[in-house]
């Protein structure tokens, strides 16, 4: 089997730094990445979620699906997911609360 070659998510360039490739985004989409997630209101602070949670694994998910859904240009599933991952941090927050108390 022929291994892909890695492309930036955004532009298709070809990527060749590791750091990139993790990301699947090139150092300059990746800034403009940054603005998309802006935008679509999927930064953490838009969503109200602190970064301590994004350590919780549905958060982390649904954060991931909503990205990738924004590269997908697929705009109902990045509220989907934009608001699957804000449920899961007041989850969390409940239960945070509820354990102070
Ligand atoms: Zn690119």
């Amino acid at each position: 089997m022929k291994l892909t070659t890695p492309r930036c998510k955004i532009c298709r360039r070809t990527l060749t730094d590791p750091l990139s490739i993790a990301k699947g985004v090139g150092p300059e989409c990746g800034e403009k990445f940054a603005w998309m997630l802006c935008d679509a209101g999927l930064t953490l602070e838009a969503l109200n979620i602190p970064f301590l949670f994004t350590a919780d694994e549905n958060v982390a998910r649904f954060l991931r699906l909503a990205e990738q859904a924004l590269l997908d240009r697929n705009k109902r599933a990045v509220e989907l997911f934009k608001n699957a991952a804000r449920r899961a941090a007041e989850r969390l927050a409940a239960q945070a609360s509820a354990l102070a108390t």
